[in-house]
């Protein structure tokens, strides 16, 4: 997240951070869709589940009073065909559960008006067949049999069962048909839901691609930004002629070095050379040919001293040298190896071959000694190797 933050602030990136951001955002979103898509379906589920219970409670409960209704006339017959006062008990039965399941039947369907109405409806129509079967019953029970059989054969008992009959039935077909309404209703929202979801991973895939891709513009962007600095910081630091370090970052090298080294415990040298004679070079052979030569030095200096020590170009054709961690005899062992390399061939420009010789000075830090007095003290030595005749390495005192 910090790179994002580092690039949002860099002109002329932020578009492909711009993408990132998004991409992450939408993916964000879109996975609250979906789960806001998996609760909205679960309910549904659930729902649908408890309509179906809901319509099977209501049937049930109207198969219950169809029994309930043919066992109270059932008994109702039986007690009047054979005056068996045992066929009372189904018909008491009967009319204590036609009025239970009635009670139940109202609660179940008292959300639905249409409903309503018919339970209504049938409570009365049950009433009715209860007086008709009570009358029946009362006038067998005080042996007015002939009576009895006359109401009987009136119809008044099979019309009202007629009646209750269909009353269920009517009760059952709209219960059927609501829950057809709903189930159809589920499946459609099922349906659509899972449109919804695969419409969902699709776009994610792509979204997923979309950052996936930012990234990687984003990851390079930084990495030429950072290539670039790179190169720039390297630009202002090295001479251009010779790829050494420049004055200014070879001093401050220097500086680095000199406090690293104050305290005595680690050895630092530092030597100064210049090329002999180089007036007289850049007069007999020309300026540009001077400036091959002073490549062509700092080649074979960079080539004699270790990886560790660092060259530097500090003036036109005078030179300084870092050697860390190295004592007296291996600091002046490692001057006299790049004076012999830079004498032992003349250089070789063009058809001309040039004998090049350079005169080194070199002095060691002492305890609590600044830059400023080593490199005074390595100047020293170095006029001293060019009084001495040049061609010479010499020790500050
Ligand atoms: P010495 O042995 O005493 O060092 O003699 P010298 O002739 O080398 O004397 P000095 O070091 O004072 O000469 C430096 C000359 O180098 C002066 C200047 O014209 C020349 N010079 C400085 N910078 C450059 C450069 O970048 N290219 C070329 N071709 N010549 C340069
Ligand atoms: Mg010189
Ligand atoms: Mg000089």
């Amino acid at each position: 997240m910090t790179f994002l933050i580092r690039m949002a602030g860099r002109k002329g990136l932020d578009w492909r951070v711009y993408t990132l951001v998004a991409c992450v955002l939408l993916l964000a979103a879109m996975l609250t869709g979906t789960s806001w898509s998996a609760v909205g379906s679960s309910k549904e589920r659930k729902s649908a589940a408890e309509w179906q219970l809901h319509t099977l409670e209501v049937l049930l409960e109207t198969d219950d009073l169809k029994v309930a209704t043919l066992s109270m006339v059932r008994g109702e017959r039986g007690y009047l065909l054979t005056g068996d006062a045992a066929f009372l008990r189904p018909y008491e039965t009967g009319l204590r559960d036609t009025r239970a399941g009635l009670d139940r039947l109202a609660r179940l369907t008292r959300d639905n008006p249409q409903q309503r109405i018919r339970v209504r409806r049938l409570s009365t129509e049950l009433q009715h067949l209860h007086d008709v079967l009570g009358s029946i019953v009362a006038l067998e029970e005080a042996g007015r049999h002939g009576e009895a059989i006359a109401l009987v054969k009136s119809g008044a008992g099979k019309d009202a069962t007629d009646l209750i009959l269909d009353e269920l039935r009517g009760i059952e077909t709209i219960e059927h048909g609501l829950l057809a309404i709903r189930s159809e209703d589920a499946r459609a929202k099922a349906v659509a839901n899972e449109r919804y979801q695969y419409a969902l991973t699709i776009v994610g895939i792509a979204l997923l691609g979309l950052a996936i891709w930012a990234t990687i513009l984003v990851r390079r962007a930084l990495a030429a930004a950072a290539e670039a600095r790179r190169q720039l910081e390297q630009k202002a630091s090295s001479d251009e002629m010779t790829g050494l370090s420049n004055r200014r970052a070879f001093m401050a090298a220097l500086d680095r070095s000199v406090a690293r080294s104050a305290d005595g415990r680690k050895e630092l040298a530092y030597a100064i050379f210049d090329i002999d004679r180089f007036k007289s070079i850049n007069d007999t052979y020309g300026h540009a040919v001077g400036d091959a030569v002073i490549a062509e030095v700092a080649r074979r200096a960079l080539a004699a001293f270790r990886a560790r020590d660092l060259v530097g170009r500090i003036g036109g054709e005078e030179f300084g040298v870092i050697l860390p961690a190295a004592n007296r005899t291996e600091a002046m062992d490692a001057c006299a190896r790049m004076r012999a390399a830079i004498e032992a061939k003349p250089i070789t420009i063009g058809r001309k071959a040039i004998p090049v010789t350079v005169s080194i000075g070199v002095a060691q830090l002492r305890v609590q000694e600044d830059t400023v007095s080593l490199m005074a003290r390595a100047d020293e030595a170095l006029y001293l190797a060019k009084n001495g005749g040049r061609n010479l390495v010499r020790l500050a005192a």
